[in-house]
């Protein structure tokens, strides 16, 4: 499974397609082997479901045997779609009577109830885990923040608050989990990360 890099493009997800922005991506040496001889070389793209045609860039270290991607900002890590994506189901949550008021609200007519509860589900518990940990890591910037878009988007006056929380916790991405961060999901018998992704949850329910 690649390791997964943070790639600031500043494009948002249809720019970045237009312009085909893993073009941009560059890696000028091994992360593991920074004064190189690894045989690190570039690998190709590969393709996300959601936004359509977009392409991740990879690299190859051939001595430690591992590939690198450069995941552009405004992707989730390890869950289909955009973090935009996910923040608007958290904040539809927010704003409802309940988890199941807002999965009926979110779904489309081909989505079961229970199914698109259970995508909601996946995404609130997985998120709110996140804000508790990085309202902990900046206590002197979050203070007082409560783990939601809410709270956040208010403390940093912005429309959009989790891919401004991948740049202020960038030194701890890999330490953190998707959607917002990049660390490995537990080994599961050398799934590939594709699999791994279909898992997490199937495309938006509308
Ligand atoms: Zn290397």
């Amino acid at each position: 499974m690649p390791v997964q890099l943070r790639f600031q493009t500043g494009l948002t997800g249809a720019d970045y397609v237009t312009r085909e922005g893993w073009r941009l991506a560059s890696l000028t040496h091994c992360p593991l082997h920074p004064r190189g001889g690894c045989g690190f070389a570039r690998h190709g793209t590969y393709e996300r479901v959601s936004p359509p045609g977009t392409r991740i860039a990879r690299w190859y270290c051939r001595q430690g045997h591992q590939s690198f991607s450069l995941l552009p900002d405004f992707l989730a890590a390890r869950f289909p779609g955009t973090l935009r994506e996910i923040e608007d189901v958290l904040a539809a949550v927010e704003q409802a009577k309940s988890v199941e008021a807002a999965a009926d609200q979110l779904r489309s007519d081909d989505v079961t109830l229970v199914s698109a509860v259970r995508w909601v589900r996946r995404r609130v518990a997985a998120v709110r885990a996140l804000l508790t940990i990085v309202i902990g890591l900046f206590p002197q910037l979050l203070l007082g923040c409560t783990p939601t878009m809410v709270s956040l988007r208010e403390r940093f006056a912005c429309e959009h608050v989790l891919i401004v929380l991948r740049e202020v916790a960038e030194l701890h991405l890999q330490a953190l989990a998707p959607p917002l961060g990049f660390k490995h999901p537990a080994y599961r018998g050398g799934e590939r990360n594709e699999r791994i992704q279909h898992e997490m949850g199937p495309d938006p329910p509308r």
